[in-house]
């Protein structure tokens, strides 16, 4: 048996101590290192002697994406360039890409939490993995393909696309855990059950990475390729990259690396700590990152903390899925939506399959519209069409007090991606 990569505290007090002396560290590192932070302290009136707590947090400053594109390329570069091994960058939909520039410590940091990722999904030195993300300059499938080395289990570098070179890697290989998008993971179940070849593989469990998966989807999956257990796995590439925590086979949430970073979840209005259970933006204090250390990074990213203690035992502690980005939310009639919660209310309706599109339009009497297409479940009657969509509208309406269209659509009518699915489709501007 290989070695352990789970953290050596047993207690929140050995944790708060680790978190305590790799706070003050940071802190120190940022403000000697970057011009950049020493600037931001300085103007907060914060110099490193004056981190004496954990609640000493509060007093730093924040470090929004905005910062990290207007001092584009290298933003919270803390070190030597002569230091730096590696860049990586997001794939920058908007602006300028984000840069984040690695010592060697921070990827040998990095492949240590994504192998204690693997470790937490319970795989073992047998498994064969078939990562099928994107390799590039962006973080997902050198990460994946990093921890699974590390981790000592047999890693199949397939990339994302090409169906059909995938259920091929499947069947030949063998692969016994799927890392992709939850897009493509129904793609890939949809076809493996469309050839009926079930009965030739023989994966157990599948990892999504990169987007948020409904609930919708997730039972597909596991209902078309009979997978023991699905896992989400959280990253940014601000935070090195996917693998900052995953859910164990409890799935009672996500356990996350709090040895290597501090988690706020603060109302990104107030930027105050949120209620217990609420949720809200999650913001990032890295504790060991060298190359660009991050201090109280707003991430944008939404979810709640989970308290208590996961049945496993772990004393790491948890947050749930990612809800969606403050970013993804949408304004109708003024009332804030998060595509998210639309999900979350089409996957408590029987009758509807995996897939949605949220469309808005600006008619001629200025009023917003919203029409929700939403596919008829595998196998569905289109006569239940009118009532379904009724039911499906009042509950929107219920929930988000925003009044909307609902559209029935065939199912598989929805185009399918690789990449994330995108859900909203504004027509207004
Ligand atoms: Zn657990």
């Amino acid at each position: 048996m290989n070695r352990s990569f789970m953290p050596a505290f047993k207690t929140q007090e050995e944790l708060a101590a680790i978190q305590l002396a790799g706070l003050q560290w940071t802190v120190r590192h940022a403000f000697e290192g970057s011009p950049f932070y020493r600037q931001r302290l300085t103007e907060a009136g914060v110099t490193p002697d004056q981190i004496q707590s954990l609640d000493d947090l509060k007093r730093l400053p924040f470090v929004t994406a905005q910062d990290l594109r207007e001092n584009y390329p290298w933003p919270l570069l803390s070190v030597p360039m002569t230091r730096i091994v590696r860049l990586h960058a997001s794939t920058g939909t908007t602006g300028k890409r984000k840069v984040l520039v690695y010592t060697a410590k921070d990827i040998d940091d990095w492949a240590e939490m994504f192998a204690r990722c693997y470790e937490t999904a319970e795989l073992s030195r047998e498994d064969r993995v078939q990562i099928c993300v994107g390799y590039g300059v962006w973080t997902a499938g050198v990460g994946f393909q990093l921890g699974c080395e590390r981790f000592g289990a047999l890693a199949i570098p397939a990339g994302p696309g090409n169906i059909d070179l995938q259920i091929q890697f499947l069947i030949d290989f063998q692969t016994t855990v799927l890392c992709c998008t939850a897009s493509m993971a129904l793609l890939l179940a949809e076809e493996i059950d469309r050839r009926g070849i079930r009965d030739r593989i023989h994966v157990k469990k599948v990892i999504f990475g990169a987007e948020r998966s409904s609930d919708a989807m997730r039972l597909k999956v596991k209902t078309l390729t009979g997978v023991d257990h699905i896992f989400d796995i959280p990253g940014l590439t601000e935070v090195y990259g996917p693998g900052t925590g995953l859910d164990c086979t409890c799935h009672t949430g996500i356990h996350y690396w709090a040895d290597y970073y501090i988690l706020e979840i603060l109302n990104p209005d107030t930027l105050q700590p949120v209620a217990d259970g609420e949720v809200g933006e999650m913001v990032y204090t890295t504790l060991r990152k060298e190359g660009a250390p991050l201090i109280r990074y707003r991430s944008r990213d939404l979810t709640r903390a989970i308290p208590g203690q996961c049945p496993c035992g772990s004393p790491l502690p948890r947050h749930d899925r990612i809800v969606g980005r403050s970013d993804d939310m949408f304004i109708v009639r003024g009332v804030n939506i998060y595509p998210s919660h639309v999900d979350e209310i089409l996957s408590r309706e029987k009758g509807v399959g995996s897939e949605f599109q949220i469309h808005l339009d600006h008619y001629e009497d200025g009023k917003d519209y919203m029409v929700l297409k939403v596919e008829r479940e595998e196998g569905g009657r289109p006569e239940a069409d009118a009532a379904l969509a009724a039911k499906i509208e009042r509950a929107l309406r219920k929930e988000t007090l925003v009044s909307g269209k609902v559209e029935i659509v065939d199912y598989q009518s929805l185009p399918r991606t690789e990449r994330k699915a995108k859900r909203v489709f504004d027509h207004r501007t």
